[in-house]
Protein backbone atom coordinates (compact mmCIF):
# COMPACT_ATOMS: atom_id res chain seq x y z
CA UNK A 1 0.00 0.00 0.00
CA UNK A 2 0.99 3.55 -0.48
CA UNK A 3 -0.16 7.29 0.43
CA UNK A 4 -0.12 8.45 -3.44
CA UNK A 5 -0.79 12.18 -3.88
CA UNK A 6 -4.35 13.82 -3.81
CA UNK A 7 -4.66 15.73 -7.18
CA UNK A 8 -6.43 19.20 -7.04
CA UNK A 9 -9.67 20.70 -8.85
CA UNK A 10 -7.45 22.05 -11.76
CA UNK A 11 -6.24 19.09 -12.83
CA UNK A 12 -8.32 17.80 -16.16
CA UNK A 13 -7.96 14.46 -15.05
CA UNK A 14 -10.76 15.30 -12.40
CA UNK A 15 -12.82 16.76 -15.14
CA UNK A 16 -12.94 13.50 -17.36
CA UNK A 17 -15.39 10.90 -17.31
CA UNK A 18 -13.48 7.82 -16.20
CA UNK A 19 -13.53 4.59 -18.04
CA UNK A 20 -15.18 1.07 -16.30
CA UNK A 21 -12.82 -2.07 -15.05
CA UNK A 22 -12.86 -4.64 -17.15
CA UNK A 23 -11.28 -7.19 -15.00
CA UNK A 24 -11.29 -6.89 -11.19
CA UNK A 25 -7.56 -7.77 -10.80
CA UNK A 26 -4.18 -7.58 -8.52
CA UNK A 27 -3.81 -3.98 -9.91
CA UNK A 28 -7.18 -3.00 -9.08
CA UNK A 29 -7.09 -4.44 -6.00
CA UNK A 30 -3.64 -2.28 -5.22
CA UNK A 31 -5.19 0.85 -6.52
CA UNK A 32 -8.31 -0.08 -3.84
CA UNK A 33 -5.10 -0.51 -1.05
CA UNK A 34 -3.92 2.63 -2.15
CA UNK A 35 -6.99 4.77 -1.98
CA UNK A 36 -7.90 3.53 1.26
CA UNK A 37 -4.46 4.14 2.78
CA UNK A 38 -4.66 7.90 1.00
CA UNK A 39 -7.91 8.20 2.36
CA UNK A 40 -7.23 8.09 5.70
CA UNK A 41 -3.81 9.67 5.47
CA UNK A 42 -6.00 13.14 4.18
CA UNK A 43 -7.98 12.34 6.60
CA UNK A 44 -11.34 12.15 4.49
CA UNK A 45 -14.44 10.08 3.99
CA UNK A 46 -13.87 9.15 0.46
CA UNK A 47 -12.08 8.72 -2.61
CA UNK A 48 -12.36 8.42 -6.24
CA UNK A 49 -9.50 6.79 -7.82
CA UNK A 50 -9.20 10.06 -10.49
CA UNK A 51 -8.07 12.22 -7.30
CA UNK A 52 -5.34 10.32 -7.87
CA UNK A 53 -4.45 10.17 -10.85
CA UNK A 54 -6.28 6.98 -12.22
CA UNK A 55 -8.63 7.37 -14.76
CA UNK A 56 -11.02 4.15 -13.89
CA UNK A 57 -13.97 3.36 -12.21
CA UNK A 58 -12.80 3.12 -8.74
CA UNK A 59 -13.77 4.27 -5.74
CA UNK A 60 -13.63 4.03 -1.61
CA UNK A 61 -15.51 5.19 0.99
CA UNK A 62 -15.79 4.99 4.89
CA UNK A 63 -18.81 4.45 6.37
CA UNK A 64 -20.07 5.79 9.67
CA UNK A 65 -19.02 2.85 11.20
CA UNK A 66 -15.57 3.57 10.03
CA UNK A 67 -16.26 0.13 7.59
CA UNK A 68 -14.80 0.76 4.11
CA UNK A 69 -16.19 -0.20 0.64
CA UNK A 70 -13.71 -0.74 -2.27
CA UNK A 71 -16.09 -0.39 -5.39
CA UNK A 72 -14.84 -1.07 -8.64
CA UNK A 73 -17.96 0.54 -11.99
CA UNK A 74 -20.17 1.68 -8.57
CA UNK A 75 -23.63 3.17 -9.85
CA UNK A 76 -26.64 3.97 -8.22
CA UNK A 77 -29.61 1.90 -8.60
CA UNK A 78 -32.27 3.15 -5.89
CA UNK A 79 -32.35 6.29 -4.01
CA UNK A 80 -35.16 8.30 -2.30
CA UNK A 81 -35.75 11.66 -0.28
CA UNK A 82 -33.31 14.42 0.00
CA UNK A 83 -31.20 16.10 2.08
CA UNK A 84 -28.88 19.23 2.40
CA UNK A 85 -25.71 19.60 3.91
CA UNK A 86 -22.25 20.53 3.99
CA UNK A 87 -20.02 18.95 2.20
CA UNK A 88 -16.14 19.58 0.99
CA UNK A 89 -13.73 17.39 -1.13
CA UNK A 90 -10.11 16.31 -0.76
CA UNK A 91 -9.32 18.16 -4.10
CA UNK A 92 -10.57 21.84 -3.46
CA UNK A 93 -8.69 21.62 0.49
CA UNK A 94 -10.23 23.70 2.76
CA UNK A 95 -13.31 24.89 1.29
CA UNK A 96 -16.95 23.71 1.99
CA UNK A 97 -20.37 24.86 0.38
CA UNK A 98 -23.95 23.79 0.77
CA UNK A 99 -24.95 20.40 -1.68
CA UNK A 100 -28.45 18.89 -1.95
CA UNK A 101 -28.35 14.75 -2.39
CA UNK A 102 -30.46 12.01 -2.19
CA UNK A 103 -31.15 10.88 1.55
CA UNK A 104 -30.87 7.10 0.94
CA UNK A 105 -29.30 5.67 -2.21
CA UNK A 106 -28.43 2.12 -2.85
CA UNK A 107 -25.22 1.34 -5.19
CA UNK A 108 -24.54 -1.81 -6.96
CA UNK A 109 -20.92 -2.55 -7.63
CA UNK A 110 -18.28 -5.01 -7.71
CA UNK A 111 -15.68 -5.78 -4.59
CA UNK A 112 -12.38 -6.36 -4.74
CA UNK A 113 -12.98 -9.97 -5.18
CA UNK A 114 -15.25 -9.34 -8.51
CA UNK A 115 -18.18 -10.11 -6.60
CA UNK A 116 -21.09 -7.89 -7.05
CA UNK A 117 -22.52 -6.19 -4.45
CA UNK A 118 -25.41 -4.27 -3.55
CA UNK A 119 -25.00 -1.18 -0.53
CA UNK A 120 -27.74 0.83 0.97
CA UNK A 121 -26.78 3.85 2.91
CA UNK A 122 -28.27 6.97 4.29
CA UNK A 123 -27.14 10.52 5.71
CA UNK A 124 -23.86 11.67 5.16
CA UNK A 125 -22.52 8.02 4.25
CA UNK A 126 -24.78 8.23 1.13
CA UNK A 127 -23.99 11.63 0.40
CA UNK A 128 -20.31 10.71 -0.07
CA UNK A 129 -21.04 7.53 -2.18
CA UNK A 130 -22.91 10.27 -4.43
CA UNK A 131 -19.93 12.81 -4.14
CA UNK A 132 -17.54 10.10 -5.07
CA UNK A 133 -19.58 8.75 -8.38
CA UNK A 134 -19.89 12.15 -9.50
CA UNK A 135 -16.27 11.95 -9.08
CA UNK A 136 -16.05 9.17 -11.49
CA UNK A 137 -18.21 11.59 -14.00
CA UNK A 138 -15.73 13.98 -13.85
CA UNK A 139 -18.37 16.29 -11.57
CA UNK A 140 -16.84 17.93 -8.93
CA UNK A 141 -19.49 19.39 -5.77
CA UNK A 142 -18.66 22.83 -6.81
CA UNK A 143 -20.69 22.67 -9.68
CA UNK A 144 -23.45 21.11 -7.63
CA UNK A 145 -23.69 23.94 -4.89
CA UNK A 146 -27.44 25.23 -3.96
CA UNK A 147 -25.86 28.64 -3.99
CA UNK A 148 -22.16 29.63 -4.58
CA UNK A 149 -23.15 31.84 -1.89
CA UNK A 150 -22.98 28.84 0.51
CA UNK A 151 -19.26 28.21 -0.04
CA UNK A 152 -17.00 29.23 2.25
CA UNK A 153 -13.70 29.34 3.58
CA UNK A 154 -13.26 26.68 6.61
CA UNK A 155 -9.92 27.21 8.93
CA UNK A 156 -11.22 24.25 11.53
CA UNK A 157 -9.20 21.11 9.71
CA UNK A 158 -11.62 18.59 12.05
CA UNK A 159 -14.57 20.43 10.10
CA UNK A 160 -12.82 19.85 6.69
CA UNK A 161 -11.34 16.30 7.28
CA UNK A 162 -15.58 15.30 8.59
CA UNK A 163 -17.12 17.02 5.39
CA UNK A 164 -14.62 15.93 2.79
CA UNK A 165 -14.53 13.28 -0.04
ZN1 LIG B 1 -14.12 14.99 -3.70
Amino acid sequence: MAIRPILTFEQPVLREKAKKVSRVDTSIQRLIDDLTETMLDAPGAGLAANQIGVPLRVCVVKGDDNQIWGLVNPEIVKHAGEQIGPEGCLSYPGWVGEVKRFETVVVKARNRHGKEVRIKSSGFTARAFQHELDHLDGVLFIDQLTSLETLRRVEDLEAVAAASV
